[in-house]
């Protein structure tokens, strides 16, 4: 049986958290006399802390009761909070699969978490039989992996996903930073069955609003509760919220550019399967192409000579560079662009 207070750090289960003003009235009518705040202006007041109207309109898109949904400054504070909830510094463990999003690195560096990376095969799939003994390990407290994958762009096997929750005497952080992109299911769903999961999302990709910093997190009521114990009181500011509440309110400019950006993308991968610098387009379930190329150091150089930037992998996956689809126009400048390169 799962049990989150065997998971979860002492300090934090005992932990006090921060009452605001807002904590303590949370009503909308009255005059407001009890956080400080300027009597004057338009953003004179603190947005409410539990983002209660964004997450309702989440809860109506995703089809998700408030009570599991968790909004962070991006989905990269989702990922911080957690390894601050779970793991010891200099004691628990993480572990995930490489080639993989960089931030879990470097949450558990700033942590003072050990990262166990194991590689993905050849296909960049999970290497089950590898991994299981890993789990045994009652130090190892998050599980990240990342589907549809970056930098690699596939999906990773559900069954094998569902392995991992069913072993993992941890937390299992499934990323689904790119899910909209995905033909495949989002798995957020499974909340319902594991009570160790987390499914974490964004409105940085599909929905558009980067810049907005608005991430998600997705699981159980008890795990929410701790969330909401150690993130920062006003973690997501007014302008924010109410840019994700517009955004999530208009659903046909999302469909719209996501029809768009699906439909680039296969012209783009039929353009660069085209070229001769190309070996190889790998899968990809996201909005970005994984391309294995005969130089990429070189063809990386000389796209930013032309002012086009990608992202140069090679460190990451040999002679690999990361390509996003842009806009048609973009798309055929980065053709044009490559088309020059010997
Ligand atoms: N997860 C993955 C896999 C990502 O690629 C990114 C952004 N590059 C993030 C999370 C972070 O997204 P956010 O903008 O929500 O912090």
């Amino acid at each position: 049986m799962f049990d989150l207070t065997k998971i979860a750090r002492e300090n934090i289960l005992n932990l006090l958290p921060y009452s605001s003003a807002r904590d303590e009235f949370s009503g909308g009518d009255g005059i407001f006399l009890d956080a400080n705040e300027n009597p004057y202006g338009d953003l004179n007041r603190y947005p409410d802390p539990y983002q209660q109207a964004l997450k309702k309109r989440i809860g109506e898109v995703r089809g998700i009761s408030s009570e599991q949904i968790f909004v962070g400054n991006g989905s990269d504070e989702v990922i911080d909070i957690l390894f601050r909830i779970f793991c010891n510094p200099g004691k628990d463990k993480a572990l995930t699969f490489s080639p993989t999003y960089g931030m879990y690195d470097v949450s558990a560096a700033i942590n003072n978490v050990e990262l166990i990376k194991l590689p993905l095969d050849d296909s960049f799939n999970i290497e089950l039989e590898n991994t299981l003994p890993y789990l045994e390990d009652a130090n190892l407290k998050l599980v990240f992996i990342c589907s549809p994958n970056n930098p690699t762009g596939n999906s990773l096997s559900t069954s094998a996903i569902e392995t991992l929750l069913q072993k993992c005497k941890g937390i299992v952080i499934i990323d689904e930073a790119y899910i909209d992109f995905s033909s495949q299911q989002s798995l957020v769903n499974l909340i319902n069955q594991y009570d160790n999961l987390v499914v974490t999302q964004t409105l940085s990709k599909a929905w558009g609003l980067a810049a907005a910093r608005v991430g998600l997190g997705f699981t159980n009521p008890a795990i929410i509760q701790l969330l909401n114990k150690v993130k920062p009181p006003y973690n997501v500011s007014a302008l924010n919220q109410q840019a994700a509440i517009d955004a999530l309110s208009n659903t046909a400019l999302f469909d719209s550019n996501l029809e768009s950006i699906l439909q680039q993308k296969e012209v783009l991968k039929a353009e660069l399967e085209s070229l001769a610098i190309v070996e190889q387009v790998y899968p990809s379930d996201a909005n970005f192409f994984l391309v294995k190329v005969n130089n990429a150091d070189g063809i990386y150089e000389q796209l930013v000579a032309d002012k086009i930037i990608v992202r140069n992998r090679n460190k990451v996956v040999n002679n690999c560079i990361r390509i996003t689809v842009g806009t048609e126009r973009e798309n055929k400048e980065l053709i044009k662009s490559l088309k020059n390169i010997k």
